[in-house]
């Protein structure tokens, strides 16, 4: 069965989550681990995760993510905004040992100038002093449109990070479907090739998660605009090609578009029967 899930809000919860899930049927979800821009979390409720657990265990929800303020840039020319974003990753990842075995995916962030290179040493720094062997949460890197001076804009940024983390044994790639295309790689004429690309560049194994995501503008874009599944430049087709491909079966898929839970319900369903 196809592992599928949408963006939902953390604000009241994870218990409240999980139901949210269930009554979309997804089974699983992604959900910020803090305000968006990077605010104080709050105290995890103990309880909660509690409750939570055993309400996914019974509703076979597995493999939620965590995903971080997109806000914070490990590899910001500013030392103290630097600091935040580790600060930040360090904590969300000691608060996510609640509810272990799962992936927290994070932008690679923006180089503002400075150079891709230089993004890159920031940020495998950075995970570097973050990552201990008694983390049990995956960290991902998500592929990246590359608006702006986004870092993760190519596979081979990716890999470079990658390359350079200690412990990458505890790292991946989530692939959004929509920076992608955004990013120049055509998964609409060229689905087997991006893949086969992204397997001689990072390697298959490393990829741990899908954002399922139409787009509003034009392959190589840089724009980073979602839009539904079939209302963008994607299409259905090619999303169906997605959710079906062997090299991709049995990942979790997340949606991350412009939508309501109802419109949630509606992709959760149309890409369950698609994906058959
Ligand atoms: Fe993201
Ligand atoms: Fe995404
Ligand atoms: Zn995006």
């Amino acid at each position: 069965m196809l592992t599928i899930g949408c963006h939902l809000s953390s604000s009241k919860g994870y218990l409240a989550m999980g139901k949210t899930a269930v009554s979309i049927d997804a089974n699983t979800f992604q959900f910020f681990t803090r305000n968006p821009r990077g605010g104080n979390a709050k105290a995890l409720d103990e309880a909660d995760v509690e409750d939570y657990l055993s309400y996914a265990a019974q509703h076979g929800i597995t493999r939620i993510l965590a995903h971080a303020p997109y806000t914070l840039n490990g590899c910001s020319a500013d030392e103290h905004l630097r600091d935040f974003a580790r600060r930040t990753m360090a904590d969300d990842l000691q608060r996510l040992e609640a509810t272990p075995g799962n992936c927290y995916n994070f932008h690679p962030g923006s180089h503002v100038g400075q150079g891709a290179e230089t993004g890159i040493a920031y940020i495998s720094e950075m995970l570097n002093s973050i990552l201990t062997p008694q983390l049990h949460t995956t960290v991902l890197l998500e592929t990246m449109s590359g608006k702006g001076s986004e870092v993760g804009r190519s596979f081979e940024e990716l890999r470079e990070i990658l390359d350079r983390v200690q412990l990458s044994g505890q790292m991946g790639v989530c692939l959004d479907t929509c920076h992608v295309w955004d990013g120049g790689y055509d998964i609409v004429k060229h689905l087997d090739e991006v893949l086969d690309e992204f397997d001689r560049v990072i390697g298959l194994d490393r990829l741990k998660a899908v954002h399922l995501n139409d787009s509003m503008n034009d392959l190589g874009s840089h724009k980073d605009r979602h839009a539904k599944l079939g209302e963008g430049k994607i299409g259905l087709e090619a999303l169906t090609r997605v959710v079906r491909h062997p090299a991709l079966r049995g990942l979790p898929f997340y949606l991350e578009t412009p939508n309501e839970l109802d419109g949630y319900a509606r992709e959760i369903r149309l890409m369950r029967e698609r994906s058959l």
